[in-house]
């Protein structure tokens, strides 16, 4: 088997190749080829840590595997290690035997903003100019490096509860040449694009703080009792998630769907859209959302990718086992 330590995934991965991985598999979700398996995930009353698994198989591209890992809060304070910590295990699905073992954590950043990207990509109008970030910590940068791929954006507006934080997003529009400006949530308005990564559990993001024609991915909405954005908003917008399953149950529209606003029927998977089996967004006017609750199979994704990319660059080690 192969083994890919974290160290060498930075110079291995690119954001192009975690966002071509996250929008095929995202097809192949819709289009029944591959799956999720249940979600396991723990407070193992250790260190306060909770860990779990998240795992799947997709039939189209022959990846299967699991996700392991979680968060410790305690990591930084008290050895200088980062808080969430993952680890990618593949398996030969022909066999059963383990294929490789990859590191996870910088790949789950860019799975994660691969996601919002193949979002932009399928739901943004083509003329959006500015973009809006709620949230302005670790994974705010990859969603906005990744993100102003997409479009010819020419401003970024940002809001965080900590807005002591928001340099660090000013910073990545620095990088690609564009102004930055701190905004109040209703400045919002001024969006085409709004991205929200926080992990808040009440709504910061109100649905008349959003313009005609917007398109917002939520992303930090991840686990139970999370909130970024007013359930009202996904009635006023055509929604849009990774996997029903997860985002009526952990993703931003648990909450609408508890309040009675909209049910599971009334979401669409953004692969089917990939898929062209739903037609995206209907006018220029038309407010679309994107839960993006983060799937097993975008983990598996993007470390077969970054195997593959380190066998042929002859850096995987490789173990008999
Ligand atoms: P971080 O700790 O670096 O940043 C947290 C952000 O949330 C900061 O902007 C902070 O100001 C803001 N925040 C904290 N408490 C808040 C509150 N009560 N109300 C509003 N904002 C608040 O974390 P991160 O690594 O940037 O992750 C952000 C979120 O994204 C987390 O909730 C994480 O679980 C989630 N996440 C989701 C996915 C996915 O696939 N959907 C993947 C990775 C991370």
């Amino acid at each position: 088997m192969y083994i890919v330590p974290e160290r060498v995934i930075a110079d291995l991965m690119t954001r192009e190749a975690a966002f071509d991985a996250v929008e095929k598999v995202f097809a192949a979700m819709a289009a029944e080829d591959a799956y999720n398996f249940p979600v396991v995930r723990e407070a193992i009353g250790h260190e306060d840590a909770l860990y779990g698994f998240k795992g799947g198989f997709d039939r189209a591209g022959l990846t299967l595997g699991l996700k392991a890992g979680g968060y410790w809060p305690h990591n930084l304070e008290k050895r200088g290690q980062i808080n969430h910590q993952s680890t990618v295990f593949l398996f030969d699905p022909d066999t059963g035997k383990a294929h490789a073992m990859v590191g996870g954590n910088l790949l789950t950043a860019l799975r994660t903003a691969a996601a919002s990207s193949v979002s932009i990509k399928h739901l943004a109008r083509d003329d959006a100019k500015v973009i809006g970030m709620i949230g302005a910590g670790h994974q705010a940068t990859f969603q906005l490096r990744a993100a102003l791929e997409q479009r010819n954006f020419e401003k970024v507006i940002g809001w965080n509860l900590h807005p002591e934080m928001l340099p660090n997003i000013e910073a990545v529009a620095a990088e690609a040449g564009l102004p930055f400006e701190a905004v109040e949530l209703d400045g919002m308005r001024a969006a085409d694009v709004i991205i929200s990564i926080t992990s808040s559990f009440e709504a910061s993001l109100m649905a008349d703080h959003v313009s005609p024609g917007t398109h917002i991915a939520c992303m930090g909405t991840d686990t139970k009792g999370k909130q970024e954005v007013d359930p009202a908003l996904l009635v006023r917008a055509e929604v849009f998630t990774d996997e029903v399953a997860q985002s009526v149950s952990i993703g931003e529209a648990q909450h609408a769907v508890a309040q009675g606003l909209i049910e599971a029927a009334d979401l669409t998977q953004l692969g089917a859209v990939i898929n062209g089996a739903h037609p995206g967004r209907s006018t220029d006017d038309q407010v679309t959302l994107f839960d993006g609750t983060g799937v097993g199979l975008q983990d598996l994704a993007v470390a077969a990718r970054v195997v593959e990319l380190a066998v042929t660059q002859g850096i995987a080690i490789e173990v008999d086992f």
